[in-house]
């Protein structure tokens, strides 16, 4: 058992950083909170009563995360981090909605956050549910639902649904950068990384897929097709 005492408030060393360092530095951190929860060191960090009355006069969380809902997917304990630490944005499908999109430019524009995990799972019910257009479901369900049966049917209809979680995943984080003029201003900047994250409920770890590119912007003359 590690001593959380030991822990130091992360988000000031990263603020003595430039804001291109920034993003690097925060994804090292995160992988090894990952690590530590892999091998059976999580250290709990900031998971007191004294660090919650610490934050209560602000937030300087070091990352955002877009994650599923579903109960497998704990964000803060599958990082080993605690109050004030990750801010978590959690639906069902890890959907790059429009509440989904607001809550991650506040966090990046507001809370100047450096780096968003777009965090995608093994056996992600919303996708299953995609997978399968004979289920009945309720009209939000089916809104969600039918989102993402559009989304895959792209990739034709032959995916399995490991092959749709993991496709569902880099969708989600493309989708999110291309909905957002900030998010890609940032990106383009180099002071914001989008990273994709799958994790694997069987091995319990998270297999990183890559970060998003900025689209590129067209001039008004600009070629199209
Ligand atoms: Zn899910």
């Amino acid at each position: 058992m590690g001593d959380p005492s030991d822990v130091p408030d992360r988000s000031d060393l990263v603020a003595a950083l430039t804001p291109e360092a920034r993003p690097a530095a925060v994804l090292r951190l995160l992988q090894l909170g990952h690590q530590r929860f892999l091998a059976g060191q999580s250290l709990h960090p900031h998971s007191t009563r004294e660090r919650m009355e610490s934050v209560v006069e602000g937030q300087h969380p070091l990352a955002a995360v877009l994650g599923c809902a579903d109960s497998r997917v704990p964000v803060e304990l599958l990082f080993d981090g605690g109050f004030g630490d990750l801010f978590v944005v959690r639906n069902a499908g890890t959907m790059s909605t429009t509440a989904a999109i607001a809550s991650l430019e506040y966090a990046v524009g507001h809370l100047d956050v450096p780096l968003i995990v777009v965090l995608g799972h093994e056996g992600c019910g919303a996708v299953s549910a995609a997978l399968h257009p004979e289920l009945v479901l309720t009209p939000s369900l089916a809104q969600v639902v039918g989102q993402l049966r559009m989304e895959l049917l792209q990739f034709g209809d032959q995916l399995s649904l490991e092959e749709s979680c993991r496709r569902h995943t880099l969708s989600a984080a493309g989708n999110l950068v291309h909905s957002s003029v900030l998010l890609t201003d940032r990106l383009r900047a180099n002071q914001l990384t989008v990273v994709a994250g799958y994790y694997d409920l069987h091995r319990c770890s998270i297999e990183w897929m890559g970060e998003v590119e900025p689209i590129q912007y067209r001039g008004a003359l600009g070629k199209v097709g």
